[in-house]
């Protein structure tokens, strides 16, 4: 008899990665594609379909599918309303694979998607309360409050990258002004860098040298840090200043017993962690800062993939 599982798909602007998981979230298989978003949401439904199809193959039977993507979400009947990264307006995602593949679909933020993953599968196993936090190009994230994933309205509850921290701000594409992920995302840190090293070459000297005359990124301030550059880790402090700044907000929010790190930015290690500790450390209300551990993701990047399918079962 063919053993039951649960299809997970990350739908994202440049690749679609499905897997197949058990109960638990054990990945019994996965495979990824090119999304070729350029060709229109049909074929991309195409294109979804015969990829669980490709692992289902005859050893498996299909009880659900999640589906995890960016964009603006209306859960009921898994319609896509606007995603930016697709070029789609008015997708029903979620009907349309139901339609194809004879079982229920649910369409999730793919943040949520992931800190449910994680939370169920993975750092935050065991947990009733956890924040899932992901800093690299952007920031994103999803809380875990009362053993239940907090959705939101819209299914986008946990915006932390668009979480206020200077209301002076600039002014941040989300809409929002002085947003988290304008101070200590990836794409912040290297646009930090490379200001500070433009207004003083002299000690931005080694940014320079790294960036060779290409666009600086959070990964020359990283190696440059390392190598035991001021300037550096000057903007690293900084970021990882914001970062815990905005941990402060999520701590006080959520109360959280575990906040999951994870993302790119964050592989940058102590010269960003250590200052984020710090001002953790410095203003959360004692007794809700007591003993929060702060731990990496265990996932990797199929998290978003098994959380939705672990939510297409719950
Ligand atoms: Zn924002």
């Amino acid at each position: 008899m063919a053993e039951k599982v649960l299809a997970g798909i990350d739908l994202g602007g440049t690749k679609l990665l499905a897997v197949l998981v058990d109960g638990e979230g054990r990945v019994l298989a996965s495979d990824e594609q090119p999304t070729y978003a350029d060709q229109g949401a049909d074929r991309v439904i195409g294109r979804m379909v015969e990829l669980v199809n490709g692992l289902l193959g005859e050893r498996y039977e299909l009880t659900g599918v999640g589906v995890a993507t960016a964009g603006t979400l209306n859960p009921n009947g898994g319609l896509i309303e606007i995603a930016t990264n697709l070029g789609w307006k008015d997708v029903p995602l979620g009907l349309e694979l139901e339609r194809r593949l004879g079982v229920p679909v649910t369409v999730e933020n793919d943040a949520n998607a992931a800190a449910y993953g994680e939370w169920k599968a993975g750092a935050g196993v065991g947990t009733q309360d956890c924040v899932f936090i992901t800093v690299s190009t952007g920031i994103g994230g999803g809380i875990v409050s009362g053993g239940r994933l907090v959705r939101g309205k819209t299914a986008s509850a946990g915006e932390l990258g668009h979480i206020t921290i200077d209301w002076n701000g600039p002014k941040c594409p989300c809409g929002n002004v002085g947003c988290l992920e304008l101070y200590a995302s990836g794409t912040a840190i290297g646009r930090a860098a490379a200001a500070a090293a433009e207004a003083d070459p002299i000690r931005g000297a080694k940014l320079l040298e790294l960036a060779g005359g290409v666009k600086m990124t959070s990964r020359h301030a990283s190696e440059a840090a390392k190598a035991g550059d001021p300037l550096a880790a000057e903007v690293l402090r900084e970021a990882g200043r914001a970062l815990g700044a905005g941990l402060v907000s999520m701590v006080h929010m959520a109360n959280p017993e575990l906040i999951i790190l994870g993302g790119g930015a964050s592989h940058i290690g102590e010269p960003l962690l250590g200052p984020m500790r710090d001002m953790l450390d410095e203003r959360v209300i004692g007794s809700m800062g007591r003993g929060v551990r702060i731990v990496p993701p265990t996932l990797g990047t199929e998290a978003g993939a098994i959380g939705a399918a672990l939510m297409a079962g719950a």
